[in-house]
């Protein structure tokens, strides 16, 4: 019998679940311990502010779920980590050994990293569903005054669709209250330029978000690192390719929502050979960490090089199905090793992304994420605002449902020629 622990029960975590429930063994047994019991859909977050969804929308309480398909579910935040000896340490003072561990915790968001940033100091977020409350409560107030906005992603971020996409829907939400005339809008982003968003761009996405900035009047600030943020002015400087400050400048702003960088979870962070200096967990192709093979990572905690070098550092974003392709190797390699074999499953990591605008959007498919490509594809158009909507009911349905990937994913999948797994020759 083996012991499989999954920490985090986020995007990754949870249908890590449901997929290793799939490939275990009858003796085998299955732990999740996570910090939140209640999983929030986090791609739903950026209609929070704006008053298109509530928390109840886009919540589901995993226990029920997680006792039905027979998952042992603990929910309390893990404080240590000690691979040399199989174990984590949670909140509650217990410690939970394992044969097989499965890291899935998501970021820290590091806005301590800037002086006056986030959501305990000026500036609104939403990469947690308390943040996205919190600014729909800021975002309500600026509508009785309205006055500048700047949005964007500050140096080191990886998530960059979800900071256009915000920014979008507001602008979207501004007209709606027949108060957009009186809010200039600014993007303010670590990206060398705008549709770069982590991938060195995707298809025409630097055109396409170019064309889309400028036909709504919001002007934009690329390779931008944000200084400080005090009450009602952000400080940003305009880096330069030798990464000498070109320009610095004071924007003021009556609401502001700025993603952050991201990090590894505190009891993750400086374990020698599991993580790297941010705290990212260190997987190999088979989502294998190499010094621990026990251990596996999947989701945002694993750690991915960016693309190149750019004036102010920029992360590569892991999206959805990234996620999910990681998710379905790490099952099947696990589920490989317990039955004596070897890891041979590779994700694809392809990354597929919709972007909402409100009342319309862009789709991005990139296969493979770091080009050249096979498939390096970009559309915009009022459909993807409704296939953002229906993936959302579609991916909460199946959380609830507790299943991974039913039937007709697979095929619509198939169909569109997209993969999780990427086809391995293995020698006999
Ligand atoms: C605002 C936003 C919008 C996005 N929109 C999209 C989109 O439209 N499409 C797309 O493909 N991708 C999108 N993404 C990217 C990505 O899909 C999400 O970030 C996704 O939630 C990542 O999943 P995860 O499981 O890695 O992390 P999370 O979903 O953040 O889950 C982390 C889990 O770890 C748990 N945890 C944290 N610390 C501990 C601890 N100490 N002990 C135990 N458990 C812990 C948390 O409780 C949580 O359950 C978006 C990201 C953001 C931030």
């Amino acid at each position: 019998m083996a012991e499989i622990v999954i920490m985090g029960a986020g995007l990754a975590g949870t249908i890590m679940a449901y997929e290793m429930k799939a490939q275990m063994r009858r003796e085998d047994r299955l732990t999740v311990v996570t910090r939140d019991p209640i999983y929030h859909f986090v791609p739903s977050n950026p209609w929070v502010p704006v008053g298109w969804r509530t928390r109840e929308n886009v919540e589901v309480d995993l226990a029920p779920t997680m006792a039905r398909k027979g998952i042992n579910f603990r929910p309390s935040a893990v404080t240590k980590v000690s691979p040399k000896d199989n174990e984590i340490e949670l909140a509650d003072g217990s410690a939970v050994k394992y044969d097989y561990l499965i890291v899935a915790t998501g970021p820290e968001l590091a806005f301590d990293e800037i002086e006056g940033f986030g959501p305990e100091h000026n500036t609104s977020s939403i990469c947690h569903i308390d943040h996205a409350e919190k600014a729909a409560v800021a975002f309500e107030e600026f509508c009785k005054n309205p006055s500048p906005i700047v949005t964007g992603a500050a140096q080191g971020a990886s998530c960059y669709g979800p900071a256009y996409e915000f920014t979008f829907i507001l602008e979207t939400e501004l007209r709606r209250r027949k108060i957009r005339d009186r809010v200039p809008m600014t993007f303010v982003t670590s990206e060398p330029y705008i549709g770069h968003i982590g991938l060195d761009g995707v298809g025409d996405t630097k055109g396409l978000l170019e064309s889309e900035l400028r036909e709504h009047h919001i002007k934009w600030i690329t390779n931008a690192r944000v200084k400080k943020v005090e009450p009602g002015k952000m400080t940003v400087e305009e880096i330069a390719e030798d990464g000498s400050v070109k320009a610095t400048k004071q924007l003021p702003f009556g609401f502001s929502m700025m993603l952050p960088a991201f990090r590894g979870i505190a009891p993750l962070r400086g374990i020698e050979g599991l993580v790297n200096p941010r705290g990212f967990v260190i997987a190999d192709k088979h989502q294998q960490n190499p010094t621990f093979p026990n251990v596996f990572a999947v989701g945002v905690c694993v750690a991915i090089p960016p693309m190149g070098p750019t004036p102010v550092a920029c992360g590569v974003p892991k999206t959805g199905f990234m996620i999910e392709s990681m998710v379905t190797a790490t099952a099947r390699n696990i589920g490989a090793i317990l039955r004596g074999g070897k890891p041979t499953f590779q994700g694809t990591w392809n990354a597929v992304c919709l972007a909402d605008f409100g009342d319309s959007g862009i789709a991005f498919v990139a296969q493979p994420q770091i080009p050249p490509r096979n498939v390096n594809w970009s559309a915009s158009g009022k459909w993807v605002h409704a296939a953002k909507i229906g993936f959302e009911k579609y991916f909460i349905r199946k959380m609830r449902k507790g299943e991974s990937e039913p039937f007709y994913e697979t095929m619509a999948l198939n169909a569109l020629g997209i993969d999780k797994l990427k086809a391995v020759k293995v020698d006999a």
